[in-house]
């Protein structure tokens, strides 16, 4: 039977993997996340399946390919932590492109409620038993502009879902879709024309860093900035700072630019030696969570499902229509 050597693995990866594989694979479930300190742990796998903050860099591929590991599936639709041209030619690369934009999209739209009309802050009011709402004004979404950078799978729907609460939509994509009915800006007009900016684009060295100081210098005071996307998205610190001096009216981060050594993790009992995120955690008009957008159970069934048809297709030498090239 063939081996998987599952990396970055929690209980909530098991279940649907279990299902999806009905033993047809062995899978060797780890929980470490795969380094250049766990890569041994791959040894006589067949196929190594790794997740989002698993750093695939080149010394780790390298070793992969000593190790006769044949393919490299990623339980993901990024994959801006591969190196894959160091295997290129030695070992094959596939990914799960989409398992639900629909939970990642939803999850957008939910922290721009949560954080406009401070549903955070009066949950814990209550629990308090304080029902003081004095500081908890929002504004109608009603007639808003919403800036999306990123018009695919993710970002259309959540254009949807925009529209639907009545805001007026402006897109920037490297690739605009010709058949799209709504209207794209370059990113000036969207910065500068936008109540609320969501990033819906991949982590590349163009968008590296897509929202910095001077990004920031040309959006509307008070903007609510969104980021389920990437954290790299966003230089972090020009981020803290505009927050801190009010200029960025709120900010919903489900990913970090240094996310990788913190999410997924509990680091309740030590802390966090991250001053930016232990800041950012801390301040009322930000909502900080750990790379959850995808989580719904749509959409941990699909991701063990098409992985293990990424799989399955290797295996019998057919077409991989998601490796990654
Ligand atoms: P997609 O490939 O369908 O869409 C990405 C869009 O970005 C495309 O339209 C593309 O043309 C555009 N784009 C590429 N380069 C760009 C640039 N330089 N400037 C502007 N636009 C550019 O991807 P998707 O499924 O919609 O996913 C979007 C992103 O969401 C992914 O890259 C991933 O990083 C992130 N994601 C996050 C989670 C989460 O749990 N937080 C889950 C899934 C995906």
């Amino acid at each position: 039977m063939k081996k998987i050597a599952m990396f970055d693995t929690k209980a909530y990866d098991k279940k649907p993997f279990d299902l999806a594989n009905n033993d047809r694979y062995e899978i060797l479930y780890y929980e470490s996340k795969l380094t250049p300190q766990t890569v041994e742990l791959a040894k006589g796998a067949d196929v190594v399946c790794a997740f989002v903050n698993d750093d695939l860099d080149q010394y780790v591929i390298e070793h992969l390919v000593q190790m006769k590991v044949k393919l490299v599936a990623m339980r993901c639709a990024g994959f801006s932590n591969v190196d894959y041209p160091a295997g290129a030619g030695k070992v094959k690369f596939v990914r799960v492109p989409a398992y639900s934009p629909y939970a990642v999209a939803e999850f957008a739209m939910g922290m721009l409620l949560c954080l406009n009309r401070k549903i955070h802050k009066a949950y814990n009011r209550t629990r308090d038993f304080n029902f003081n709402i004095n500081g908890l004004t929002g504004m109608d979404l009603h007639g808003k502009t919403v800036g999306v950078i990123g018009t695919g799978k993710i970002g259309k729907i959540f254009i949807a879902i925009c529209r639907g609460f009545g805001m007026r939509v402006l897109a920037y994509d490297l690739y605009p879709d010709p058949q799209a009915d709504f209207e794209y800006v370059p990113l000036s007009r969207l910065f500068s024309e936008s109540d609320v900016i969501s990033l819906h684009c991949p982590l590349t060295e163009q968008t590296k860093h897509i929202i910095n100081k001077k990004a920031i210098e040309q959006m509307k005071e008070h903007v609510i900035l969104l980021n389920t996307s990437r954290g790299g998205l966003c230089e972090s610190q020009s981020l803290f700072t505009a927050l801190k001096e009010k200029r960025i009216g709120g900010a919903g981060l489900d990913v970090y630019e240094e996310e990788a050594e913190w999410f997924f993790e509990d680091h309740s009992a030590k802390g966090i030696q991250d001053d930016t995120l232990a800041l950012l955690t801390a301040m009322p008009n930000v909502l900080v969570t750990s790379h959850q957008a995808f989580l719904t159970n749509e959409a941990l069934q699909n991701i063990a499902e098409v992985t293990l048809e990424n799989i399955d297709a290797f295996f019998a030498g057919k077409e991989l229509i998601n490796e990654i090239v």
